[in-house]
């Protein structure tokens, strides 16, 4: 036995172990949150109703952590099939679309001239955009400018395919870009520092990358680079 498979049949283990107590804290957690949302009414009566508000914010928060540990934990079902980013793309623009709106930020797509296909799990690709995007839509959030926009975009370079988020936002300190896929690093309030890091590994998994474009004051280019489905079929 090598060494290398005795210790990815730990990491299962340990895996396995600790989904599973994620998952048994959900539900004392949800009748702690049942019974402060009982108890409410009786602390504004007594004027300390943010207890009970600061109380349910950070259960949220717990069972957020939660819920992106188990997805992140979740053993990567290995569905591959051509993905059309013309289609992927679309699809994040009426999902992003209307909440950009919301906030003042214009979310397009830019027009290219071959949109490619790439070869990955559609659900988990869809996840890393998701993800990424947005992230894009919270550090624009943060700063007020009239022009905030995030613009997303594809296109092929040799054997290679790129999904393209880019925004105009606040940009990132060195400090954060050399922290950036680590579980659990965020600069946020209500963070959990979990999105990246599953975003890192899902790309990693299809033979990807995620490369990085930052600067402060200038915005923040994502680029996602997968393997192209024309060059992956045959193999
Ligand atoms: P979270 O969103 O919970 O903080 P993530 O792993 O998704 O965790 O992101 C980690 C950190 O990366 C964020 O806290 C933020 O500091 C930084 N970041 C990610 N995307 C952007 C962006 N588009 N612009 C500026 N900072 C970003
Ligand atoms: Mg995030």
């Amino acid at each position: 036995i090598h060494e290398a498979s005795l210790e990815s049949d730990y990491m299962a283990n340990v895996g396995q172990l600790a989904a599973g107590i994620a998952h048994e804290i959900r539900n004392p957690l949800t009748t702690v949150k049942g019974f402060i949302q009982l108890l409410k009414p009786y602390l504004n009566e007594i004027g300390k109703e943010q207890y009970a508000e600061i109380a349910l914010e950070e259960i949220n928060r717990a069972n957020d952590i939660i819920y992106e540990f188990l997805n992140a934990a979740k053993p990567p079902e290995k569905k591959k099939t051509e993905i059309s980013l013309n289609k992927l793309i679309k699809e994040m623009t009426i999902l992003f679309e209307s909440e950009g709106h919301l906030h003042n930020i214009d979310f397009s797509i830019q027009p290219c001239d071959v949109i490619p296909s790439v070869f990955g799990d559609n659900k988990q690709i869809k996840q890393v955009l998701v993800n990424i995007i947005k992230n894009a839509l919270e550090a624009l959030q943060n700063v007020n400018r009239s022009d905030a926009r995030i613009r997303l975009s594809a296109e092929t370079k040799q054997a290679k395919a790129y999904i393209i988020v880019e925004d105009n936002g606040p940009g990132m300190s060195q400090e954060t870009i050399d922290q950036l896929f680590v579980p659990f690093y965020t600069t946020k309030e209500n963070g959990t520092g979990i999105g990246l890091s599953i975003c890192k590994k899902i790309v990693e998994e299809h033979g990807g990358n995620i490369l990085l474009y930052s600067q402060p004051g200038a915005g923040t280019v994502f680029k996602i680079e997968l393997p192209l489905f024309s060059n992956k079929k045959n193999s």
